[in-house]
């Protein structure tokens, strides 16, 4: 990718807490953005952007307590950091939860309620090709125990949705979600290597 306007390769951490934190960074690096992985407070320092992996977001909402790295979140999102959050990433950058642990976090980067496990225990994992707004192709999804956004505000832009089986009169339920800078996904855009999301997320440092 070009260099960012203030010179450099952009810097973007992965939250490497649990999850598939090797793909997202695989993924990044193949589009030319540094990945940083990110264990300890001090690791988030001077990042361009985030990527939070999925994972189970009630263990990744005690980890990041544990590890200090509660507040650093908080704060890069009260900074506007642009993020990209996948299946439990997506749930901890929501502004609500459902289904979720009465202790477990969410961080409210997205006006976004969020239901975990959303596909019932039938379809607890599956693929889906998967049109996407702005995307000329589809891009191939593949959920694993993924959650649905039941309510997005007013600010927030739904760039594709499934339908849930059971809940059919409720329409397509929201799997991708911007707002501003921060991008949420249902599934796992990692697992098959398909770098567009990733590239959205570079884009929008680009245009600051
Ligand atoms: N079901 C998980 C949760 O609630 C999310 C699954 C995933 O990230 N693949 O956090």
């Amino acid at each position: 990718m070009t260099p960012r306007a203030g010179g450099g390769v952009p810097r973007v951490g992965v939250m490497a807490l649990q999850g598939d934190v090797r793909e997202h960074a695989a993924v990044l690096s193949k589009l030319g953005a540094e990945p940083v992985p990110i264990r300890r407070p001090m690791d988030a320092v001077g990042l361009d952007a985030l990527v939070l992996p999925g994972g189970e977001s009630t263990t990744i909402s005690m980890l990041l307590d544990s590890s200090g790295l509660a507040d650093e979140l908080a704060k890069m999102v009260d900074d506007h950091l642009p993020m990209l959050g996948t299946c439990a990433g997506m749930i901890l950058l929501a502004s609500e939860v459902l289904g979720g642990r009465p202790d477990q976090r969410c961080y409210g980067a997205i006006d976004v309620s969020v239901r975990r496990n959303a596909f019932g225990r039938q379809l607890e994992s599956f693929e889906a090709d998967l049109a996407v707004r702005g995307l000329d192709e589809p891009m191939h999804a593949v959920f694993i125990r993924a959650p649905v956004v039941e309510q997005a505000g007013p600010s927030v832009e739904v760039l594709a949705s499934v339908w849930v089986p059971g809940r059919e009169d409720a329409g397509g339920r929201p799997v991708v979600c911007v707002q501003g800078p921060v991008i949420v996904a249902s599934f796992h855009p990692e697992l098959t290597g398909d770098g567009r999301l990733h590239e959205l997320l570079l884009r929008n440092l680009e245009e600051g």
